[in-house]
């Protein structure tokens, strides 16, 4: 096999990571996609129940403040994946 052609080496080989404002996590610009950054656009909140959002079913020994989840998805767990996605916003955009 003859290539004519002459890779260029050592170019975009050094990825430059950025910190995605929301997330927190390390991304790589070139591969940020509107999937890419997964995040809950709204808070953790502790609260009781209200009639209208049951984001947490009680059991019956709970006391009624101790719904926790996210405000946005219901997500009880604060670690849960987030319910939204899109692109990762680095600390240098806006
Ligand atoms: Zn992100
Ligand atoms: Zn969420």
């Amino acid at each position: 096999m003859e290539g004519g052609e002459v890779m260029e080496k050592g170019k975009a080989e050094t990825v430059e990571e950025k910190v995605c404002k929301r997330c927190k996590t390390l991304y790589d610009p070139a591969s940020n996609t509107s999937s890419s950054c997964r995040f809950h656009p709204s808070f953790f909140v502790s609260r009781r129940h209200d009639d209208q959002k049951r984001y947490y079913e009680l059991g019956p020994d709970d006391p009624p403040y101790a719904a926790k989840f996210y405000d946005c998805c219901g997500a009880e767990d604060l670690n849960a994946l987030g319910c939204a996605t899109n692109f990762h916003i680095s600390y240098d955009d806006e």
